[in-house]
């Protein structure tokens, strides 16, 4: 196509190895930004992905613990998990060919209170599903977790998902549908520029039908241009690791909703624990904090009393985006929010739960972004070319 700042089309490379222009860009290669960039290019887009690391998966994606469930207290959160569990159970939507899901089972403790509510939801769950969730209200135990006076929620088919590798499928469908995928480029600035976002990286520039923002925690600093018009903030989430001898016993992934505390087996041997870390605003690679991480198995071992003799291996810190729902009536409602650039939109804050959202939202995303008159396929012009076949990528593990 005919291009106002002199560049070629989509396909073409400047010497940053950037096509100029192309439908969309999607800043940050998390588990967001692959979920977009993958449905995106499956509907036919043309889609740049930009990564600052050396590879997908840096932020809080590579670190999270992974744990997919179908229930959340949230009606809009429950949509999006109960559609992202039936994907990350389904082998034919990845390329890998294999589920992600390990399927060790979840365990939901709440106030008994909440019976009849999480009753209702097991009903909801089986009929979309076809699983067998029930309630657990006598037993002090149920899946080798104590229950501590609480009700439970056990999801037998949920579990845990390795986020990274999620990530690296979803990049890797999107590069066979055409994506330019460019891990070590970061994203300096997003300008308005002849009525088009122009993404200015340290690789050179791309223009683009429309920008999506999935930059996770940095959306709290972020470079000009992804300022998301409903605030999001940095929290730090951490988590340890601690062995699991021989005698312990197996268990589900473990939530609380009355305290917040979390668990998952790792491996046969090992468990991943965590506790809310409520410190806002800090570094996303801020050192971990010794006293939560005793904290944490302390608050723990009501509910895994082999806790108690466990041998620590390791503590993990990184943050996560926080916000509410966008309601700034951007596309895909809930889910994205505007910046102060048109056509350029910031996906919102998931509070650490975007790992059981991703593949719903990211299909939200990609389809609203495609229905928005105002941009992204529409936003390049009708000579805009593609990519022919596969595109590129230069992030490890997303190539062929
Ligand atoms: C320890 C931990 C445990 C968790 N456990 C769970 C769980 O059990 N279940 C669950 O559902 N969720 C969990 N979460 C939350 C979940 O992991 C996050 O919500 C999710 O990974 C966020 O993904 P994202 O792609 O939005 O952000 P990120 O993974 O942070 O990705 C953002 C990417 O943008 C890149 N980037 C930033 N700025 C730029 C720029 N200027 N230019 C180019 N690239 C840029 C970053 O390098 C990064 O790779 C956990 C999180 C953590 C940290």
């Amino acid at each position: 196509m005919s291009d106002p700042d002199g560049a070629g089309p989509a396909g073409s490379r400047d010497g940053g190895g950037l096509p100029a222009v192309t439908d969309v860009v999607v800043v940050g290669a998390g588990i967001t930004g692959a979920a977009v960039a993958h449905h995106l290019a499956r509907r036919g887009a043309s889609v740049v992905v930009l990564e600052q690391a050396p590879r997908p998966g840096a932020g809080a994606t590579g670190p999270s613990g992974g744990m997919v469930r179908a229930y959340d207290p949230d009606p809009a959160t429950a949509a999006l998990a109960l559609a992202g569990l039936a994907v990350y159970r389904d082998p034919a939507q990845w390329a890998s060919g294999r589920a992600p899901l390990r399927a060790v089972g979840a365990v939901t403790v709440a106030d008994p209170a909440e019976e009849a509510s999480l009753r209702a939801a097991a009903g909801r769950i089986n009929t979309a599903l076809g699983t067998s969730a029930h309630v657990v209200a006598g037993p002090a135990e149920a899946a080798g977790v104590r229950l501590a006076g609480g009700v439970a929620l056990v999801e037998p088919e949920a579990g845990f998902v390795t986020p990274a590798e999620v990530t690296a499928d979803w990049l890797e469908q999107a590069r066979a549908d055409g994506a330019v995928v460019r891990c070590g480029v970061r994203v300096r600035a997003v300008e308005a520029r002849g009525g088009h976002p122009v993404v200015v990286t340290d690789a050179g520039t791309v223009r683009a039908g429309a920008v999506v923002s999935a930059v996770g925690p940095w959306a709290a600093d972020p470079v000009p241009g992804l300022r998301p018009a409903v605030p999001v903030r940095s929290r730090s989430i951490q988590v340890s690791i601690v062995g699991r001898r021989p005698d312990a016993p197996a268990h589900a992934t473990f939530v609380d909703l009355r305290t917040g505390l979390y668990a998952k087996p790792v491996a046969a041997d090992r468990t991943l624990i965590g506790m809310p870390h409520l410190v806002w605003d800090a570094p996303v690679d801020a050192r971990p904090d010794p006293a939560h991480a005793r904290a944490t198995l302390a608050a723990l071992t009501p509910h895994f009393p082999w806790l108690a003799t466990a041998p620590h291996l390791d503590t993990l810190r990184a943050a996560d985006a926080y916000g509410p729902p966008a309601e700034d009536g951007g596309p895909a409602s809930g889910l994205l929010t505007g910046t102060g650039v048109p056509r350029v939109w910031a996906v919102r804050g998931w509070n650490g739960g975007g790992v059981k959202t991703a593949p719903e939202a990211g299909r939200r995303i990609a389809a609203a972004l495609l229905a928005d008159p105002g941009g992204a396929a529409h936003g390049t012009g009708p000579g805009d070319a593609r990519p022919g076949g596969a595109g590129s990528t230069t992030c490890p593990g997303t190539g062929p």
